[in-house]
């Protein structure tokens, strides 16, 4: 009796053990600082694949995430803020033709660009937004103006334009933002809507990943600062062939951007329409809130699981408050790069 009494003792303490040191690697992620400072981007996802890829345009793309990236880390590792690090990272991929955002926008159905952006600040949640801006420079400026001088959230079209001017931005003519290739997207949208040519296979596979990645592109940073500060920023053009003034998530605080410095930021790109009803942003950030999930956890559901099960398309770039970091995303390919404390870089554009 004494003998199994002393043995189930025994294994109460084994499992007890085990319990703990299991509960405490979980715990590891979320109470453990992984980095003092982080930062991470993406240049939107898509139907992005290897095979339709020149050697010339994959290199192009690396280089440019890893010069705007290395922008805000520059600025993180010199004591600078989140919100610093998150708006010059994004102004360097938006003066870029390649993304679809600032220069090189995609165009509307009436062939304009209207331009959205967001920022938030995870210390405050304050936030500034600006959609359908068709003049200023750096859209990802006016939203943190948005912020920083006006009562608002949300600024757009003409109004946006004007209290951009007042607050000294810089103001573009529209033909800034043109660039040849988004324009013969539109023109090769716009044919294929009206006419279903008998387009031969090859042809048809070309209109096909331009039509699905005509709903791509955006671009967005996170970053935290040496002092725990969590920012997050998301700019765009937004899809091609928009029409009647279409807005996507890119603006909309909780579905294209989000930052608390009590969980994570991150920034969406994909299918707008559907981050907008998934509340992508917000229910990351929620998951680890309510539900104690680590980041990876929580991008993991929200994409993989939420958004896909409704038919919902596209990634995240999403960074928590102890430097942990996650790429999460449902299609092909996410143009994406993340930086640590140690300066040890990770560009990758394919799944892998
Ligand atoms: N999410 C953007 C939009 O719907 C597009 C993108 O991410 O590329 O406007």
């Amino acid at each position: 009796m004494k003998t199994q009494f002393l043995f189930l003792a025994f294994l109460m303490v084994l499992f007890g053990c085990k319990n703990e040191s299991q509960t405490s690697s979980e715990e590891k992620n979320i109470t453990t600082k992984q980095n003092e400072f982080a930062i991470i981007i993406h240049g939107g996802a898509g139907t992005i694949l290897k095979k339709n890829m020149s050697d010339e345009k994959e290199a192009a793309y690396r280089t440019k995430l890893e010069e705007a990236i290395k922008v805000g880390h520059a600025i993180l590792k010199n004591g600078g803020t989140s919100q610093e690090a998150v708006v010059k990272t994004i102004q360097v991929m938006e003066e870029s033709p390649l993304f679809n955002a600032g220069k090189g926008a995609v165009f509307t159905n009436s062939g304009t660009n209207e331009l959205d952006a967001s920022f938030m600040d995870g210390k405050t949640l304050n936030a500034g937004a600006v959609a359908g801006v068709k003049d200023v420079k750096s859209p990802i400026e006016l939203a943190v103006k948005v912020m920083t001088d006006s009562d608002h959230v949300m600024l757009s079209g003409d109004g946006a334009s004007i209290f951009a001017k007042e607050k000294g931005l810089e103001i573009v003519d529209p033909s800034y933002f043109y660039t040849e290739r988004r324009f013969k997207s539109l023109q090769r949208i716009k044919e294929k809507e009206k006419t279903e040519l008998d387009h031969d296979d090859k042809t048809a596979a070309f209109y096909d990943a331009d039509i699905k990645n005509s709903k791509f592109g955006t671009v967005g940073c996170v970053a935290l600062d040496k002092n725990g500060n969590i920012a997050a920023g998301t700019s765009t053009g937004g899809m091609t062939n928009k029409r009647w003034g279409r807005i996507g998530d890119a603006p909309i605080i909780g579905s294209g951007t989000y930052a608390n410095n009590l969980t994570c930021g991150v920034s969406s790109t994909g299918w707008g329409e559907y981050f907008i009803r998934s509340q992508v942003a917000y229910d990351i950030s929620a998951q680890m809130e309510y539900q104690q999930k680590t980041l990876k956890e929580a991008t993991t559901d929200v994409i993989h699981n939420k958004l896909t099960k409704l038919g919902g398309t596209g990634g995240v770039v999403a960074l928590d408050k102890n430097g942990n970091m996650s790429f999460e995303f449902n299609t092909a390919g996410m143009y994406r790069a993340s930086m640590n404390d140690k300066g040890e870089l990770t560009v990758k554009i394919y799944k892998e």
